[in-house]
């Protein structure tokens, strides 16, 4: 099945009351363990792509070529979406003429007035070319690819205002943070989120950071309108302790232990398990 957007896997979410997950890619190994896990549990799902994570992997070009190829290849039959993660404007145009089939322009550091005009500019060119695309108000705190943000609750009237002009899906600050969540941690804002919803009605909110967050502030999250949860730090742990765990148990040096096939693969496994775990904590299990 070719690349989709997101807009039909997200609206039913809503409606179904279940989340579907971004999960970011870096590789091959990545790309790969993502797509096997969603196909095997039947679920749909958003590759992401950040504008450093594009740039890692040769360029956007190359990321669309591998996960076509993947697609066909691996023979997935469940919807999946390549989306860009906290694009830049420019990096937004670079993704729609490659090949991506879902854009998120992060606007949040622009004032409101001019989130709104270059919001509206790339909902139409999403429009014409049948694309899904995210925005976001509010900036989400951490450090992502070199987007710092402060953490900070998003207005709830400034999230109607950028809901209205027509983009596919929301993110909004509610406390959330990328990254691992410090000690301190106040959790997440639900009456912030709460007043989001009622203002924002049928557009689905996505979470973002979504390392950390204990299940119970997952679920009801979901249960306050978030269709779409982004997890990207949690599959590098998890990668980075299989693959420790490899090395310090000195398998890397018995036999042919240094093999990147066999090197990689207990780090492709923990992507698999990490990636299961979500699908199944956020409901998408068997609604491709
Ligand atoms: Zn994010």
């Amino acid at each position: 099945m070719p690349l989709v957007n997101a807009k039909e896997m997200l609206t039913k979410a809503k409606a179904g009351h279940y989340a579907v997950g971004q999960f970011n890619i870096n590789n091959l190994e990545w790309t790969k363990a993502i797509l096997l896990t969603a196909q095997e549990l039947n679920s749909p799902v958003i590759l992401g792509v950040s504008e450093g994570a594009g740039k890692y992997m040769c360029g956007y070009k190359t990321v669309v070529g591998m996960v076509n190829g993947m697609l066909e290849e691996l023979k997935i039959t469940v919807p999946v979406a390549l989306h860009l993660d906290h694009g830049s404007y420019e990096g937004a145009k670079a993704c729609i003429a490659a090949g991506f089939s879902s854009i998120m322009f992060d606007g949040s550091h622009y004032p409101i007035e001019e989130n709104v005009e270059k919001t509206k500019e790339l909902v139409a060119t999403c429009e014409e070319l049948g694309l899904s695309i995210e925005a976001e108000v509010g900036s989400i705190g951490g450090e992502e690819d070199g987007v710092i943000g402060a953490g900070e609750c998003a207005d709830p009237a400034e999230c109607k205002m950028i809901a209205d002009l027509g983009v596919t899906m929301l993110a909004a600050g509610i406390g959330n943070i990328h990254g691992k969540y410090p000690e301190n941690w106040a959790g997440l804002s639900f009456e912030t989120l709460d007043a989001i919803q009622q203002l924002t009605g049928e557009m689905p909110l996505v979470l973002h950071g979504g390392t950390g967050i204990p299940a119970d502030m997952i679920k009801k999250a979901i249960s306050l309108g978030v269709s779409k949860i982004n997890v990207n730090t949690e599959c590098q742990l998890a990668f980075a302790a299989a693959t420790r765990e490899y090395i310090e148990a000195g398998k890397d040096l018995q036999g042919k232990g240094f093999d990147p096939r066999k090197l990689l693969a207990p780090g492709f496994q923990a992507i698999k398990d990490t990636v299961k775990e979500k699908m199944e904590l956020f409901g998408s299990v068997d609604k491709a």
